[in-house]
């Protein structure tokens, strides 16, 4: 190998072992070529943006509890360099939740009869927050930019081997990038979901919220879609029951840390 190459590769894998990161609970290895400062300084700005075009709930007991179960959840995560905003959207038709990089949440107040009650919501709030810690965006971001410096490659081959016009060969690739979509990237997705209801659950028990709950809000969930919509294998969301599986498998180890941090209030009667 020539000292050039030698180099060129040392340099590409010193990248790669910097970009390593262990997602917590699951240490599942990500790869990370998006610096932190900078996904946590894109997402503070697309967070105004996103709000912007919504009605807010700026006061009022839904957005303190909102805010106090928020602040709970992020000192399990423990992350000080993040801003962490916590938004209420006035919206009955939306059924979701969301996180951008860097912790900024948002909550639609059409998820809060799933949530039922505090503890529901301590567990969307640790899915949430869990993907931000997780850094779930920057992965994807990172698999995006992967999969695009593929295709790149694969189009100069192409063009330079082939007798093929350029119209046939993006043709070729615009197929070759909707398999790697299908087979790589969603099922990623996918992982992903079900590795931010590991931490969930885990960060509400450490908040003293009775994991259980998040077993049974995936089951009013379950009720609420009637399992409808498409195919486990297509959608980014795994179905609610494989959700419920995972989360069945690491509820030991919740339920052990709630037992030491339960709260004494009641979290579990109905709000909403
Ligand atoms: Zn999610």
């Amino acid at each position: 190998m020539s000292l050039r190459r030698a180099l060129a590769l040392s340099v590409g894998l010193g990248v790669v072992v910097a970009a390593c990161f262990k997602v917590p609970y699951t240490n599942r290895k990500s790869i990370n070529l998006v610096p932190d400062k900078l996904m946590i300084n894109l997402s503070a700005s697309s967070y105004g943006e996103l709000l912007q075009a919504e009605k807010l709930t700026k006061k009022g007991e839904d957005k303190e509890l909102l805010d106090r179960v928020g602040k709970r959840i992020a000192h399990q995560a423990d992350r000080k360099d993040y801003a962490w905003e916590y938004s209420l959207i006035n919206d009955d038709e939306t059924v979701n939740a969301w996180a951008l990089p860097g912790g900024k949440i948002a909550f639609y107040t059409g998820i809060q009869p799933i949530l039922k009650n505090e503890a529901g919501m301590a567990f969307v709030m640790g899915h949430e927050v869990g993907h931000a810690i997780a850094r779930h965006g920057a992965e994807r971001m990172s698999q995006q930019l992967v999969l695009f410096g593929g295709l790149a490659g694969a189009y100069a081959l192409l063009e330079s081997n082939t007798k093929l016009s350029t119209e046939q060969n993006v043709a070729i690739l615009a197929a070759a990038g909707a398999v790697a979509e299908v087979g790589l990237i969603l099922p990623f997705s996918r992982s992903h979901e079900s590795e931010a209801d590991v931490i969930g659950a885990m960060y509400m028990a450490g908040a003293g919220y009775p994991p259980e709950e998040a077993v049974k809000l995936w089951g009013r969930m379950e009720r609420k879609t009637g399992g409808a919509g498409v195919p486990a294998f297509l959608s980014t969301h795994p179905a609610n029951n494989k959700r419920q599986e995972v989360i069945r498998e690491w509820l030991p180890r919740a339920e052990k840390r709630y037992e030491r941090n339960k709260l004494t209030k009641d979290t579990l009667s109905k709000r909403w």
